[in-house]
């Protein structure tokens, strides 16, 4: 055992697994650009305060996941479980609530829960988020569920679907609400104990537990969608509308909450097939309320969160090849002394000249071009005493092993245009 190991939970991602992560990273960036969404960076620690108010006291983030400490200036502090709490502010804070509407952003990093780790999931993770602030209509809403569909897609994941969902708003939430309270009062003796509380306090969340025995009562539910008031109805029908106009396949699945107030109307998942069964690749909604409870004006908004990890999971379990990580096409190797200090010289003119080079640091000739070939050169330049004496050095194919000799004098040129 090493004396030191990784905090649980947290994860190394070694070289081996990066091509993933950066054809992910690149695919989100062009896709949300494309699309219009600007890039936002954000603080990964914030006050707690902002996490227990835009999360919602009463979740399990705010009440069990969140990594809180006190700085050395005594101020509270969260490690950020989530990136729309952070994003609002910044929103607030930066003033952009005075440009023209919508503000389409997206972010992507780490995120920090305090969770029982288990395959994917962990404590650090690392999400893609993306919000569209300003703007009621459900044409936003079908504008991040079309961002998150098309990062899949272009991912190249397969059998896609959306799920749906609304929850509502203050209007036409309560009635609803009061509907599955007295329903949940007829099987007290029959859920879990979580159930039992929730129902209580956090009514909409006893929905998606996952608990065997809840589930014959949830299934036989009241469903929201039958309690809607004719704004969150009509929200609802637009945007089914528009995702029938493109043939876009969703499922209503009445399970999909978010069970806190400033949450209104949509609720979406994107399901891919996985390992094995289909499962969620992101989560997202509408929260017309966060803003105002921040201490920001009204302000409609709707977004969603996609895990990377597990996005990475799939992109395995699928099959998919991702582009290899480009590496420098010319690499040094020499024999002797004299020729290190050429190759040396070397080196520095061909990066100046934007040729990509790595240099031999140690080893036999024959060591050296091994290294060459796992570093997957394209060119190997040979620097051998005798030829430098004669001004030439040996450039070796590493495809085909075919070797050339050539004037040292007019190496980076030849290099520069035959990499070009
Ligand atoms: P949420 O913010 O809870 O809606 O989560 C959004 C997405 O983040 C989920 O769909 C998961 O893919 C991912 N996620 C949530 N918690 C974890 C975790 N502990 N580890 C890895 N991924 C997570």
């Amino acid at each position: 055992m090493p004396r030191f190991s990784r905090p649980k939970g947290t994860q190394d991602i070694l070289p081996e697994d990066q091509p993933y992560w950066a054809h992910l990273r690149a695919v989100v960036t062009q896709i949300a650009q494309s699309y219009g969404f600007e890039r936002i960076d954000i603080p990964m620690f914030e006050s707690t305060e902002l996490f227990a108010r835009g999360v919602g006291e009463g979740t399990d983030i705010v009440d069990k996941e969140m990594y809180s400490f006190k700085d050395k200036g005594d101020r509270d502090i969260t490690l950020r479980p989530e990136f729309t709490a952070g994003v609002m502010r910044a929103y607030i804070e930066n003033g952009l609530h005075v440009q023209p509407k919508p503000i389409r952003l997206y972010s992507i990093g780490p995120i920090f829960r305090y969770e029982e780790p288990q395959a994917g999931r962990y404590r650090q993770f690392n999400q893609f988020n993306a919000e569209i602030i300003g703007v009621d209509g459900a044409l936003a809403d079908l504008e991040t569920m079309l961002l998150a569909w098309d990062i899949y897609a272009e991912l190249k994941f397969q059998n896609l679907a959306f799920q749906l969902n609304s929850t509502g708003c203050p209007v036409c939430r309560p009635t609803y609400l009061a509907a599955l309270q007295a329903y949940y009062k007829e099987y007290e003796d029959t859920i879990c104990e979580d159930c039992r509380r929730r129902i209580v306090h956090n009514p909409l969340r006893v929905l998606d537990c996952k608990q065997h025995q809840c589930q014959p009562v949830i299934a036989a539910a009241p469903k929201i969608t039958d309690y809607l008031c004719e704004g969150c109805a009509q929200h609802f029908a637009e945007l089914r509308s528009y995702l029938d106009t493109l043939g876009k396949p969703y499922s209503l699945n009445h399970r999909l909450v978010r069970g806190l107030d400033y949450y209104t109307k949509t609720v979406f998942e994107v399901w891919a097939e996985g390992i094995g069964a289909q499962s969620a690749v992101c989560g997202g909604g509408r929260y017309d309320g966060l803003v105002e409870l921040l201490d920001g004006p009204s302000t409609p908004a709707v977004g969603f969160a996609a895990g990377m990890e597990r996005v990475v999971m799939v992109m395995k379990a699928q099959g998919i090849t991702v582009p290899e990580l480009p590496q420098p096409p010319v690499y040094l190797a020499y024999l002797g002394d004299a020729s290190r200090q050429h190759a040396v010289r070397l080196l520095a003119e061909l990066r100046a000249a934007g040729v990509g080079t790595q240099i031999a640091m140690q080893g036999s000739l024959r060591s050296q071009l091994r290294q060459a070939d796992k570093r997957q050169a394209k060119v190997t330049v040979i620097i051998g005493e005798d030829e430098l004496a004669r001004g030439e050095v040996t450039l070796r194919d590493m495809a085909s092993g075919e070797q050339t000799t050539v004037a040292a004098a007019g190496v980076v040129a030849l290099l520069r245009d035959r990499l070009a």
